[in-house]
């Protein structure tokens, strides 16, 4: 058997629920995790599965730092620190989200 460390990374597109998304998402950069829900920075990422403060379940990660051509570099880092969570493409997230925003907007008018 392989291990980890020498798996293929595949970017594969998946039918998601955005919401179930934005409630389970850790923001990370190459060091730390930031909790989105309570604002929490700092966050030592090593099997992260928590957030400490608010207790908020991570099933996602997403960072700034994997756009651009190193992208694969980086997952497979995250991949490494955080193997129990699935990498989210950053600006797949804010290309949902902001469109989400915009629809919650308009149901409010
Ligand atoms: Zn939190």
């Amino acid at each position: 058997m392989r291990e980890a460390g020498d798996m293929d990374l595949l970017r594969i597109w998946q039918e998601v629920d955005i919401k179930d998304v934005q409630e389970h998402l850790l923001m990370a950069d190459d060091l730390f995790g930031f909790c989105p829900g309570c604002k929490t920075p700092g966050l030592k990422l090593q099997d992260l599965h928590k957030c400490p403060t608010c207790s908020r379940e991570f099933k996602y990660v997403t960072s700034k730092d994997a756009r651009g051509g190193k992208s694969a570099e980086v997952v497979m880092r995250f991949k490494k620190k955080l193997p129990h969570l699935t990498f989210v493409d950053y600006d797949d997230y804010e290309r949902l989200s902001s469109k989400n925003k915009a629809a919650d907007l308009f149901k409010n008018m």
